[in-house]
């Protein structure tokens, strides 16, 4: 059966990104939150990007209205019941996460894969949360979504061949380039960018030296196009702690434990761009 319907959970960055992917590649799009004031910032957020689009030229009036159109706001997990795929992309939390799968198990059509936007958490551990390990997958999205190419689809341990590639496919209808990855921790992406981040943020713990410092020498001298720690804030640092928690967890080796700087301010909330503080302040 062919996927008309997608259901986005989680209507914060990476959410409100994937909605706007899939409504401007012409599915119907459910975005869920917990509460429709969440549901409204994201959709907001979209607004803004397309809006953004239409004055540069990329995409007329009339698209952008429509893109919009096919965006349902959602608070109500039932309606998954429409949905022949849904894209998790709520906290990176596996409790959290293992209860929203267990849950969609039973709410959504036989037919329908459950996705999820994990930066780091084991599909595999997500799947068994559900009766149909076999049509569960991860579709990591790079942030932000609707600039960044790559969706790195993770198969889990019983990740059935005709989901994979039907996920495949999809994605490139988003206009995305999908790489094939496996269920370890952190992926390829993570398990390479975040442990830099983390040596980032020891630099500065460390006193080695200034913020500013630490991202000219990776922009100038490696030509990043952002520093790790602008990166970082970026994310978000909650998101950047609960991926170096999962490796060091999951592979159980001290290389990838969080600096404490990190932790420090993850438990200030100062949680990078999207809370106003982080590394740096933000309007
Ligand atoms: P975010 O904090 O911006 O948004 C998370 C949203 O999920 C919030 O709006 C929250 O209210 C909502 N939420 C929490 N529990 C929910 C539930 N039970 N049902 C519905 N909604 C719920 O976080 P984000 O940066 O968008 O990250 C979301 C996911 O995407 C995480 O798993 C993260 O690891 C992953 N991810 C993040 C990035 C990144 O750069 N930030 C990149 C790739 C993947």
């Amino acid at each position: 059966m062919g996927v008309k319907t997608i259901m986005v959970i989680g209507a914060g960055q990476m959410g409100a990104g994937i909605a706007q992917v899939c409504a401007q590649a012409g599915y119907e799009v459910f975005l869920n939150d917990l509460k429709p004031e969440f549901v409204e910032r994201g959709l907001s957020g979209i607004k803004k990007n397309l809006n953004r689009n239409v004055d540069k030229g990329r995409m007329t009036a009339a698209q952008m209205e429509a893109a919009v159109s096919r965006i349902a706001a959602s608070t109500d997990l039932q309606d998954a019941g429409k949905a022949d795929l849904v894209i998790e992309a709520a906290v990176e939390n596996i409790d959290i996460k293992a209860k929203i799968f267990a849950q969609l198990d039973e709410i959504a059509p036989e037919h329908a894969i459950l996705a999820s936007n994990t930066s780091s958490l084991p599909i595999t551990e997500i799947a068994a949360a559900t009766k149909r390990p076999e049509k569960v997958i991860g579709m990591h999205f790079m942030n932000p979504v609707p600039v960044m190419k790559l969706v790195e689809i993770i198969r889990g341990l019983a990740t059935a061949e005709e989901v994979y590639q039907t996920i495949e496919e999809i994605t490139k209808t988003l206009d995305k380039v999908p790489v094939e990855v496996n269920d370890f921790p952190g992926f390829v992406s993570n398990r390479i960018l975040m442990p830099m981040i983390n040596e980032a943020i020891y630099t500065l713990y460390e006193g080695v030296a200034e913020k500013e410092a630490i991202d000219e020498v990776m922009k100038l001298g490696m030509n990043h196009p952002m520093g790790p720690l602008t990166l970082a804030d970026f994310i978000g640092l909650d998101t950047c702690l609960y991926i170096m928690e999962t490796l060091h967890e999951g592979f159980g080796d001290d290389k990838y434990r969080p600096c404490p700087l990190l932790r420090k301010y993850v438990k200030a909330g100062w949680l990078g761009k999207k809370s106003g503080r982080g590394f740096y302040t933000y309007e």
